[in-house]
Order: C-alpha cells, then structure tokens, then sequence
C-alpha cells in the first residue's frame, strides 16, 4: 500500500487514506477500527483548546546491556527516529465533554507498544499526577506485552502499575482504560484491566497469552471470534464495547457521573408518593397479588431504568467469565443526581423471558452486581435496586460456580457499603435470589408487587404436598404489600395507576422515580457510620423481639 491508500484488516477494502483520517481511522466501508497513533488519541479524546502535554522527564536506557544480534540501544534510536516519541507512551492533561482528566495513550508503532521500565514509569507519573490533582485517570492501550529486551525489569513494571492504579482507587479517582487492537501480556494483566470501566473498541484483540501462543505452546483450537472485544464483552471481562465515533462522548458521560457531584435535589411536596401505613395500603387477596406481580405487562427493570435515569449507560460482565443476562446495571442520573443501579431482568416475550433466563440470575450476576457496588463505593454515588426474580437459578451450572458462595457475598458486602441504598420490588421478590440485592436502608415494595422466601407454589409443594394449593400458601405466608409493610419488612408501598404498573407503565415508573428520590433526599444528609449503624438495626430488629412484628412506621 501506498501513503494514500490504507488496507481494512476487516473487510480488505482499500481505503483512500485521506477519507480514514476525516474518519478518525474508522473504515468507511465496514467500521472496523485503524490503529490511530498516541497523539491522534490525545486529539480524538480532547475539547477543543485543552489538550497539555505533560512533559515527564522519565529516563530510558537499556538496563541489561540488551543484545539480540542487533543492539537494543540501537534498537531504541531505531523507534524515536521513525515515531518522533521518546517511548511508547504520551501523558496529557485535557477535557472529555467538560471533565478534565490525565490521559496516557500508547502508541503500538513504538516497538509494538512494549512494557518497558519508561512506559511504565511514564504510565505510573500519569497515574500520581491525576493522584495529585484529584483529575480522573484514562489509559489508551495498545501492546504486545513486557518488552523483552529489558527483561526483569520490564516484568517488574506490571506490579509497579497496578500499584499506581490501585492508588487512585483509595483516592475514589475514576480510573478508565480504553483497549485497542492488540492489547496482550503485560500490559492486559496490569494497568489495562485495573480501570473502574474498562472499554473496548470493536474488533480488539486483547489477551494475556496471544493465539500463535496458544497455538504453539498448547497446541488447542481456537474458538471463533476468539479475544475479540465483543467475544469478551460476552464473557463479562469488559463493561462496553464502543465504536470510536461514540467514545469519547460516553467516556465523557462516565467521568461525568464519577466525579461531579450535585447535593441531591430538594424534592417537592407531590413527590411524597409513598405510602408508610399498612391500613392505607389498599387489601387484596394475596394470591390475586402473586399474579399481579408476575405479569408480563409490568415494566421489567431496563423499562424503569429508560424512563426513570438521565445518561444512562449499561455496564456489563462481572470480570470473572460471565455476563449474566439476569441481572442489569450501570450508572445514571436520577434528576441531577448520580446513582449506580441494578436489578433484575425479566423481558416481556418469550424470547425475551429466556433471553434473560426469567430473571433468575447465575453467580456471575450477583458477581456484577457485587462489582457495580463496589463502584458505587468508590465513586461515592448511591445505590438503587429493582427486585423482580422467581429466585436464583436452580440449576447444575450455578451450583458449580458457587450460588450460594456469591449470594453470602453479596448480603455481607450489601452490609457495610459506606453509600446510601435504595431498593424497590417492583414484581416477584423470592428468596435468597431477591435478597441478595435489598438489603438497603430503604425497601420499598410496589402496590401489586410481592416478597416472599419461596414461591406459594414451591411452599405448597413442600408443605401441603399438593402445588394446588399455592393460593392458599400465598395467603399464609403473607407475600402482599399491605402486610409485608406491617411486618416492617418492607418501609413504604409505592402506589400503582389504576389498572396497575401493566396499565400504565409511564405513570408506574413516575411513581417509582418519585419514591426513589425522596428516600435518597433523606438519606443524603448521613454520614457514612450512621448509614452502616441504621441499616445494621434495620436488619438486626428481626426476631430481636416484640419490635420486629409491629410496623416501626420507618426509621424516619
Ligand atoms: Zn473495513
């Protein structure tokens, strides 16, 4: 290929060179992704008129005396002369839409984009300066792994970058890591995996150990589609995938929603949409109830999220091996104010029901939940559930990859998240599986919503032998609103619309909207000690005595 002309890895077209640059390297044919160089990241991500250069001083020789036949010193001149760049590496400070952060971008033209002891000193001094300034860090990378020719002591700078990141992570500073096609070895297993959100372009290659690695070493067949971005994305190592031409508007979104910080607005008087006394909670059969909740029609948790959440964007995977369709989360504005949420996904049809396994959710759901607290830990923003599961997955699978270990987890870490969290049941809460995501300081349950520790149908089963008669198990085991509100399990009902949240589902999600606000309004105001301490009592008062089988009337 000639300077004006560019071949797509992707599609094998040829692309007119001038055309891919206007195009920030996307190919116009097939969007696949061209490498871009550091500085053309740096200009991709930066405003107009804010781009700094951070000129680091970092010092850059050859620590072993590296010989392959040819010098490395050479080696080393060899790649500053045709890059123009000191190292693999570019450190800025700029704005993404409004936030201004410090960026290190990699270059892969620069001896592949090798781990070196300046890459990582430079990777690292990016890392302190954000640390200094209290400015959000992102990293661009691009690289095959640990430069060899400094042997040890370019291993050593995986430990040395992570320790940086991990910094920034007792800072409560956003840390986000964009990969680009390749990212492998060193760099995949240190800084590259440690962002709060990790993206990935379309089509990247990322990995700890490369397929002609594999090949050679293991000799084993590769899936199709194998260390792929979206390949990844599926199994729950990477939160997104995003094309270029939306990258730099949701990075600005995510650093947004992670750093800025708004009181939470004052809440007016007709949002005072709850309802904290069990005779104002209109009485239905509980078996009715049962029903009600289960039905299609109600908005599932992604419809609450659309219609109640400003910049809402989804994160995915749980950073283990799995992305669990059961269970969704991210990050959003509820009004002005920041939140992580998370909830269970059912769907309406029956594609949709088993695309998302009926909302019953494997370990690596919990797991992603469990991880998406934590976020909300460290950035600070409060958290919101929905509840609607028939329960966690009852299934072999599940089993061997440690419900029971994951749902524990997530109930102690639940209990010492140092943020205020809201849950709403907005259809089924049964068992272990609804738990696992409400022990918050506030739990509000929908009008027609239930919450129960098993389904009327699996009590019947066990203790009336007969599965007919769910009905009347229902009515004994109080699964409704109005007495789950006087056994002070649940803190407020959340009205409906006349026919219910299937009637209606945008004045439902109103509803909801407004009840979740005014509980965070309160809740604003706490410190973390006495958010911990209340929601400890919340949750202790049960069989403590003669308390806990009274309504309380709310600990406001
Ligand atoms: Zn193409």
């Amino acid at each position: 290929m000639t300077k004006e002309w560019a071949l797509c890895r992707h599609c094998r077209a040829v692309v007119y060179a001038k055309r891919l640059a206007r195009n920030h390297g996307v190919c116009p044919q097939c969007g696949g992704c061209f490498p871009l160089t550091a500085h053309e990241w740096l200009d991709l991500l930066a405003d107009r008129d804010t781009l700094r250069l951070l000129d680091m001083d970092v010092p850059s020789d050859d620590p072993l005396g590296f010989s392959d036949g040819k010098p490395y010193a050479d080696r080393l001149a060899a790649a500053r002369e045709a890059t123009g760049m000191p190292e693999a590496v570019v450190c800025a400070r700029l704005s993404i839409v409004d936030s201004p952060v410090v960026v290190a971008a990699m270059d892969f033209r620069f001896m592949g984009g090798s781990l070196s002891a300046a890459v990582g000193e430079l990777i690292t001094r990016a890392a302190e300066a954000a640390l200094a300034e209290r400015l959000p860090l992102v990293v661009v990378t691009a690289s095959g792994g640990v430069r060899m020719q400094e042997g040890v002591v370019g291993l050593m700078q995986m430990a040395k970058t992570a320790q940086a990141m991990q910094q920034l992570d007792e800072a409560g500073l956003v840390t986000a890591c964009v990969i680009t096609d390749p990212t492998y070895g060193g760099v995949a297993a240190s800084y590259a995996m440690l962002g709060d959100v990790v993206i990935a372009e379309p089509g990247a290659r990322f990995g700890f150990a490369g397929p002609r690695v594999i090949a050679q070493t293991i000799r084993q067949e590769l899936p199709p589609g194998f260390q792929t971005a979206e390949f990844l994305l599926e199994r729950g190592f990477v939160d997104l995938v995003s094309p270029r031409a939306q990258l730099r508007e949701r990075l600005g979104r995510l650093l947004s929603i992670g750093t800025r910080r708004d009181t939470a607005a004052d809440v007016c008087p007709a949002e005072q949409v709850v309802v904290r006394e069990p005779d104002q909670v209109p009485e239905q059969d509980p078996w009715d109830a049962v029903r009600r909740a289960r039905h299609l029609g109600r908005p599932t948790t992604s419809d609450y999220f659309r219609m109640i959440l400003d910049d809402f964007e989804e994160l995915h995977g749980d950073r283990v091996g799995g992305d669990c369709p059961a269970i969704v989360g991210g990050v959003g504005r509820l009004g002005r104010e920041p939140v992580v949420v998370i909830g269970h996904e059912k769907g309406h049809t029956p594609a949709d029901l088993a695309a998302h396994n009926f909302g019953m959710p494997n370990p690596a759901g919990y797991r992603k939940a469990a991880r998406l607290m934590r976020l909300a830990a460290k950035w600070g923003l409060p958290v919101v559930t929905l509840v609607d599961t028939p329960g966690a997955y009852p299934g072999v699978d599940a089993e061997l990859q440690g419900q029971a270990t994951v749902i524990a987890e997530t109930l102690r870490l639940m209990g010492a998240l140092p943020v205020p969290l809201v849950t709403v049941v907005t259809g089924e809460g049964c068992s272990g599986g609804a738990l696992a995501i409400a022990v918050a300081d506030r739990v509000l349950i929908m009008e027609n919503a239930i919450y129960t520790v098993i389904s009327p149908e699996g009590c019947a089963a066990i203790l009336w032998k007969d599965s007919a008669a769910a009905p009347a198990a229902a009515r004994a085991l109080k699964v409704d609103a109005r007495s789950l509100l006087a056994l002070g399990v649940v803190d407020g009902v959340v009205p409906e619309p006349p026919g219910g949240a299937e009637a209606d589902q945008t004045a439902a999600a109103a509803l909801v909207r407004s009840a979740i606000r005014v509980e965070l309004a309160d809740l604003a105001a706490r410190d973390p000690a006495r958010l911990l301490a209340e929601r400890r009592a919340r949750f202790r008062r049960f069989g403590s005595g003669a308390d806990s089988l009274t309504h309380s009337g709310g600990s406001q």
